[in-house]
């Protein structure tokens, strides 16, 4: 058997006014931000199901759910930290991760770098070690309406 496996993570959430938009534990300026019962961070949400998925330890629903008081306005990274000691429980440490965002607004290239910071530490990785990828969905469907934002992740993991 190998000692790596591979997982998957998508999530989507609705753009609302009067919420602050955090992708990757940073805030963007734009004049909606996300909803959820946490801070919805969709990119980190998305990292987080790659994690467990890999692991084999189901999806951030089973672990935090939304039902409980306790991740009401959570900062996702706290959720991705989590994430991480869960998988280290299961005897792996993340080796890389790929990402890709799709929003129709705002522009989220110029945030990459903070992004990668805000991640490296909680994910236990290189800066470089964390691919951050945007594209619009060319304004086809409710995001290309801006109606919301998805994320897509892979994450791979290997035997501590
Ligand atoms: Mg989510």
């Amino acid at each position: 058997m190998s000692n790596s496996r591979v997982g998957f993570g998508i999530d989507f959430h609705r753009l609302e006014e009067g919420r602050t938009l955090v992708l990757g534990g940073v805030k963007i300026q734009y004049d909606m931000g996300l909803l959820g019962h946490s801070d919805a961070d969709v990119l980190t949400h998305a990292l987080c199901d790659a994690l467990l998925g890999a692991a084999g330890l189901g999806d951030i629903g089973v672990h935090f759910p939304d039902s409980d008081p306790r991740y009401r306005e959570i900062s996702s990274l706290e959720l991705l930290k989590r994430v991480v000691e869960l998988v280290a429980n299961a005897g792996y440490h993340p080796v890389n991760a790929d990402c890709v965002i799709i929003a129709q607004e705002p522009k989220l290239a110029p945030y990459f770098p903070a992004m990668k910071e805000a991640l490296s530490p909680i994910i236990e990785l290189p800066p470089d070690y964390i691919g951050l990828k945007a594209t619009t969905s060319e304004k086809m469907g409710p995001l290309g309406r801006g109606e919301g934002i998805s994320a897509l992740s892979v994450c791979l993991i290997e035997k501590a």
